[in-house]
């Protein structure tokens, strides 16, 4: 579609209303000038569009903060399971993990010393180095709050 782009923009505006809101959400992805004139979707939209085919084939969840569709791994395992999962009755509570690590004002969740399971996987927001890591477990196989690189140094 070389010449799609030099249609009038109302003809753009149009074409996307009449798009199913996943087709609409990647049209408006396509490049900046569209991105710029199609309207952003609501944390309505996201959340009615995570339960549909095209949301679920993608493996994608809303963010209540950054207001985006985001990949299941972007996510605490904790915020896509039971009230938070797609369609849940808390599923308006979901953030992604960056959100929750942005020290942005009213929207800082997760706190140093936070333990978050990713995937299965286990990670910590650090006590000792701040940082967003893999976490550390200790002998008797429980989490800790410290990474695993500060978890191995010895105390002095
Ligand atoms: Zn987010
Ligand atoms: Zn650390």
């Amino acid at each position: 579609m070389p010449n799609f782009l030099h249609l009038p923009p109302e003809l753009h505006v149009l074409i996307a209303s009449f798009l199913p809101i996943g087709d609409r959400l990647q049209f408006r992805l396509t490049c900046a000038y569209l991105y710029e004139l199609i309207t952003r979707p609501s944390h309505e939209e996201l959340l009615l569009t995570e339960s549909t085919d095209w949301a679920r084939n993608r493996d994608v969840y809303a963010c209540r903060y950054c207001l985006r569709l985001r990949p299941a791994g972007l996510f605490a395992d904790r915020m896509l399971r039971r009230r938070r999962g797609r369609s849940g009755r808390d599923s308006d509570k979901r953030f992604c993990i960056e959100c929750g690590l942005q020290p942005r004002e009213g929207t800082a969740r997760y706190g140093p010393g936070a333990q978050l399971t990713i995937q299965g996987h286990f990670y910590v927001f650090c006590l000792s180095c701040r940082r967003f890591q893999p976490g550390a477990v200790d002998r008797l196989g429980r989490h800790t709050s410290e990474c695993v690189e500060c978890w191995r140094q010895p105390y002095s």
